[in-house]
């Protein structure tokens, strides 16, 4: 039996479920104050006025006391089930910010540590009783003890997305063209990246093979079957999340050619950020007003052609879109906006029902030999979507499907962490390639794009007859005749 230290110097003790190895010394650290003097819930625009749980809207506090300590998700925590290490799982992150909210969290670096660590995949919340939204938690933490998104490179990203979306995209074409003449690359190889202190910056630049040069919103805003402009009736909006907008264009346009197959016509809402990245970076106000930007070009479309559905093809994005509520607890006029916004918006995966998803055509399903569907974690955790997509898959992949084992085990993506963690990313990507391997795949469906580059990086090197594609890419080539 092992005992270990949380930050307030509590100490518990370790239950038969937890695996039983040998702790690391616990750093040693000299800096004692009392945290949660950074912890001003009163400050509206920086915190969250009230997480909206499954057992009713609580304050923080209350949310994170809804962790009775059971330790029953312990298993289900990646972090956790790689390091063993009683702080980097729900639990001990429950219980860092309810002392940091208490004011009894004495070690900054430890809850820092446990914090910064956490992948917000959700597995917890899924296998938790008492659904305690620990990814919501996690955030209002970091939120506190990281200074609320002030660096210059979360100021300047969410700035200029928010801004000058045109300045953003001419941005980025610069970067991606200096990406084709290698030079980051180069920069990689000499360890330049690790000179500037950020090493993250050359993990991001391997993860993507192609970057274009010509965005999915400039190419859906030409094409005159999405425009709104004399149309009475929408059967879908269209919503391009940033990944598919900025880098993977080609899973937008198969997002809209398989709607306009199944599903009729539809519009492109020509939207903004949904706010994800301002949101997790702490940025709250800026992603409030990615929001309600958002809600108002919905409402707006809305007047024009009537109830349609919101369609979103990175799990990630429609998941946080659906949480809009949340942002404005405290915001009597917008709250109900938002939350009617949530309720129209889908995600692709549980779109298209396997009647509308058309007939795998012989040859394109040879090519995607063995399929095996993994999990992105803001589908299943994050939305409870599991069934939709197998169905589908199952149907166009016939004999063909495997069901991958620990399917919804993390990729080690999660945003930005592949490139905020990298050690522990490639081992939770890791345990995802064996999985993988152990089916035979051909071919890894995924619905996030996050996924989408982590999956197809790790599988390059070490799985190079595999690929990953994306859900919508998936239905759009293997339905296709020739
Ligand atoms: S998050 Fe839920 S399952 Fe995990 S220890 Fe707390 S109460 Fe138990
Ligand atoms: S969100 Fe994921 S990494 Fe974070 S505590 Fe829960 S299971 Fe662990």
């Amino acid at each position: 039996m092992n005992d270990e230290k949380l930050a307030g110097g509590e100490e518990r003790i370790k239950t038969a479920r937890e695996p039983d190895r040998e702790q690391p010394p616990a750093p040693a650290h000299h800096f004692h104050c009392e945290v949660n003097e950074l912890y001003h819930p009163e400050d509206a625009g920086r915190h969250l006025g009230a997480l909206l749980t499954d057992l009713g809207e609580r304050n923080l506090y209350d949310a994170a006391a809804q962790c009775n300590r059971c330790g029953y998700c312990e298993t289900s925590c990646p972090t956790y089930m790689l390091t063993g290490r009683e702080t980097i799982s729900a639990r001990g992150r429950n219980q860092f910010v309810r002392m940091l909210v208490e004011g009894r969290a004495k070690n900054i670096a430890d809850a820092e540590e446990s914090l910064s660590t956490c992948l917000l995949c959700g597995a917890c919340s899924s296998a938790c009783y008492a659904k305690v939204p620990t990814p919501d938690i996690v955030l209002e933490g970091r939120r506190a003890l990281t200074g609320y998104g002030e660096n210059f490179f979360a100021r300047a990203a969410v700035a200029g997305l928010l801004n000058a979306p045109r300045l953003f995209a001419f941005w980025l074409k610069l970067a991606y063209l200096a990406k084709k003449t290698g030079l980051p690359r180069l920069a990689a190889r000499m360890g330049l990246y690790d000179f500037l202190g950020m090493p993250g910056l050359a993990e991001a630049e391997s993860s993507v093979e192609n970057t274009p040069l010509r965005f999915a919103s400039e190419l859906l805003r030409k094409d005159a079957e999405l425009r709104p402009e004399g149309r009475r009736q929408a059967g879908w909006a269209y919503f391009a999340p940033c990944g598919p907008n900025y880098l993977f264009t080609e899973v937008a346009l198969a997002t809209v050619r398989v709607l306009k197959k199944s599903s009729g016509a539809g519009v492109f809402i020509d939207n903004q950020c949904c706010g994800l990245m301002a949101h997790n970076y702490g940025r709250l106000e800026d992603a409030r007003e990615f929001a309600r930007r958002n809600i108002a070009r919905y409402e707006e479309l809305k007047a024009e052609l009537g109830e349609f559905p919101v369609i979103a093809d990175c799990s990630s994005c429609a998941a946080f879109m659906k949480s809009y509520e949340q942002l404005f607890t405290s915001d009597e006029a917008w709250r109900p906006r938002a939350a009617a916004f949530a309720a129209a918006v889908k995600d692709i995966l549980e779109f298209i029902p396997p009647g509308k998803a058309g007939h795998a055509a012989p040859a394109a399903a040879a090519k995607a030999g063995r399929v095996t569907y993994h999990d992105s974690c803001r589908a299943c955790h994050g939305q409870g979507i599991r069934v939709e997509p197998r169905a589908v898959l199952r149907k166009l992949a016939g004999k063909q499907y495997r069901e991958l084992p620990e399917s919804d085990w993390c990729c080690g993506g999660a945003g930005a962490f592949a490139f905020t963690q990298p050690e522990l990313s490639r081992q939770v990507l890791d345990r995802k390639l064996r999985n993988i391997a152990s089916v035979q795949a051909d071919t890894v469906v995924v619905g996030a794009t996050s996924c989408l580059a982590q999956i197809n990086s790790g599988l390059r090197a070490a799985y190079p007859s595999a690929r990953a594609v994306h859900y919508s890419v998936f239905l759009d080539e293997v339905t296709r005749e020739k």
